[in-house]
């Protein structure tokens, strides 16, 4: 099957978090199941520096919020996974230092809602061979709202001459939500400002574009999806959402991991390389002796007994890093175990950990930056790995603590949800636990679990036993990309005649 892939980032060329992570993981494995792909991101300054040698294969103008603005493809390959790729410049709106959404100074650009509706255009222009390149997708596959017009451009076509369209949700939260007057201005049909279209509370959202107007609706893990068809975490959507639900067009498919990247056995970062074998996981101690030295040189060798809890990701509420901050002190006094801390995000927070690092420095290692060797170390130097998100839609490090063997203490929500055994009586008799899951959001349940986790953690053999079996975890992308392949089947355009027929 031939398949444009569109997303705003892409890693190595561009990431911000796991939607990067997903767009190189999931198509790589699709390429491996025979499909033919072809990836298109925006051309941001940062991830041509990257890219390699790319070429310029068609050239246009896209009418933009006033403007006429030239638009160039340039082709390349994505090195890593062997990926043919396209790369949209537009013409002073990708152009610009840093992070994909914000400024230097961490402001959302105010053209948002301009630089990915056009992308979006592009992207559609691209599906339909508006461009010339000879090469027409039977599918195209969206992501998050800086592709949701996609789909919405496209409904706009014949349903047998365009692709089928799916959109994936990494994560509700982000509606891409901007003034009716950006609506005007791109000229979208008025009939689409309509609450049952891709009016929302008096804004456009390029989100709920993509979730009314592709043929079907994909999140990345199966308790997610059940999750935001409901009020509390359907962020105001729940209602399309549970439409989209009953018509059979929303499923939920967990993403997998880049084993490549994310494998103990030939991990670049660990000193010592490590697997479930027998006598093998016992080597994470020298691991975790590297990381403490890295973090606390004069006593690494003290603290090398103590447990090592980590944490690594964004520093925002979602994540849950205000429990985490609310919880530390009562473990400094009830528990003897350390905690190192890797991140960026909220002010407040990182002042908060910065203090609490300086009050309790023999204990609490934080580190306010974004460092692929920090977080690869500590999943494989760390004995667990906290992450009490508040909601999660997936959750990549918890997939990667449990295959390096750091057994990770989650709330029970999403992705964490389908992918964490908790340890009890049963899952310990039958040899099921993979980790610690909590259901209830406080602050004191969270030390409570660490407790629980901790007790655990006195009793060596039992423990091994569990980082085993969590480290045989099959987290690889190959079951999830045959389920999407299957979706694609039933999105192209004789999938969408059948259902037409049928429904
Ligand atoms: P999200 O996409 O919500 O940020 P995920 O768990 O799905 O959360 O993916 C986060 C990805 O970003 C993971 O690969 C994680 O290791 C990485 N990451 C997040 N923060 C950092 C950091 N400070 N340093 C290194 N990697 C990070």
């Amino acid at each position: 099957m031939k398949v444009l892939f569109a997303s705003s980032e892409i890693y190595p060329l561009v990431k911000t978090g796991g939607l990067a992570d997903v767009s190189a993981g999931l198509p790589a494995a699709l390429q491996t199941l025979g499909q033919e792909i072809m990836l298109i991101m925006p051309a941001y300054t940062d991830a041509l520096a990257v890219a390699g040698e790319v070429q310029e294969v068609a050239t246009m103008q896209v009418s933009g919020c006033g403007q006429q603005r030239s638009v160039r493809l340039l082709r390349g390959i994505l090195d890593r996974i062997g990926c043919s790729l396209l790369l949209v410049e537009i013409e002073g709106l990708f152009d610009r230092p840093g992070n994909p959404y914000q400024t230097l100074s961490g402001e959302d650009w105010p053209d948002n809602g301009e630089r990915f509706a056009l992308f979006s255009q592009v992207v559609a222009d691209v599906a339909l061979d508006r461009f010339n390149l000879h090469w027409q997708p039977e599918i195209v596959h969206c992501n998050d709202w800086q592709t949701g017009l996609v789909p919405a451009l496209l409904s706009r076509e014949d349903p047998n001459q365009r692709p089928g369209t799916v959109f994936t949700i990494h994560n509700l939260s982000y509606g891409g939500h901007f003034p009716y007057l950006l609506f005007e201005e791109l000229g979208l049909p008025p009939e689409w400002w309509h609450f049952t279209r891709i009016e929302f509370y008096g804004s456009m959202s390029m989100l709920k574009a993509g979730i009314v107007f592709a043929d079907y609706v994909t999140t990345v893990s199966p308790s997610y999806a059940d999750e935001i068809c409901t009020e509390e975490h359907g962020f105001g959507l729940h209602a399309v959402l549970q439409q989209r639900q009953k018509q059979g067009r929303l499923q939920g498919i967990l993403n997998g991991i880049d084993t490549q990247i994310w494998n103990p056995q030939h991990d670049p970062y660990l000193p010592f390389h490590y697997s479930a074998q027998r006598g093998r996981v016992a080597r994470r101690k020298q691991n975790k002796l590297a990381l403490l030295q890295l973090l606390d040189k004069e006593h690494a060798t003290a603290l090398l007994s103590a447990p090592l809890i980590g944490f690594i990701g964004r520093l925002i509420e979602q994540k849950g890093i205000d429990l985490i901050i609310q919880a530390l002190p009562e473990l400094m006094k009830s528990t003897n175990a350390s905690f190192v801390i890797v991140g960026t995000g909220i002010h407040l927070f990182e002042r908060q950990l910065t203090a609490l690092a300086r009050q309790f420095s023999r204990r609490i290692f934080v580190r306010i930056d974004y460092s692929e060797k920090l977080a690869h170390l500590i999943e494989g130097g760390a004995d667990m790995f906290l992450m009490p998100s508040r909601f999660e839609p997936c959750g990549l490090n918890q997939m990667y603590s449990l295959i390096y063997g750091t057994l990770p203490i989650v709330h029970a929500t999403g992705g964490l949800k389908d992918t964490v055994i908790d340890t009890n009586k049963t899952t310990l008799e039958n040899g099921t636990a993979t980790g610690f899951v909590f259901d209830s959001l406080t602050p004191a349940t969270l030390c409570y679990t660490v407790q629980r986790a901790l007790l655990q953690y006195q009793r060596p053999r039992r423990w091994q036993a569990m980082q085993k079996t969590a480290m045989l975890q099959d987290f690889s992308w190959q079951n999830s990309a045959q389920t999407y392949l299957n979706l694609y089947h039933q999105a192209s355009p004789q999938g969408v005649l059948y259902a037409c027929t049928t429904t």
